[in-house]
């Protein structure tokens, strides 16, 4: 199976972005029925995750919140200067698992994988693998 690689132009400092159509487009082309699916993002200041996809709201909430848990401190000692965005990446995770049945990605009625961006706005990369079986 192949591996595909999606390119992402993220347009804020902070945001999370839908890509849950444009990996089971991706499906629709591997044609395979049974599997798991690894999304992997391959940047420090960036994650991927599997959240509600339903009230765009709960997306605010999840960056408002991060921002409360992992404040920018003065004691912070990385030049770049962009140490919050290395905790957020750290705490999301850069994979995620998802399982395919029937040819399609076994989530929740009200589950998206989101890329997780948190130190835009950039191009990004994400790897996605399909396995049969
Ligand atoms: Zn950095």
């Amino acid at each position: 199976m192949s591996l595909h690689e999606l390119h992402i132009s993220t347009s804020s400092k902070e945001e999370l972005i839908d890509i849950t159509s444009q990996i089971s487009e991706l499906l629709k082309k591997e044609k395979l029925k049974d599997g798991i699916c690894i999304i992997h993002v391959p940047h420090t200041t960036a994650a991927v995750t599997i959240n509600e996809n339903a009230d765009p709201d709960v997306q605010h909430d999840l960056l408002l919140g991060l921002d409360k848990a992992f404040p920018d401190r003065n004691e912070f000692r990385h030049s770049e200067g962009n140490s919050s965005a290395h905790l957020k990446s750290s705490c999301i995770g850069c994979s995620q698992t998802v399982l395919i049945s029937d040819g399609k990605l076994l989530l929740g009625t009200w589950q998206g994988i989101y890329f997780c961006e948190f130190d835009g706005p950039r191009q990004r990369k994400c790897y996605v693998k399909i396995l049969e079986k």
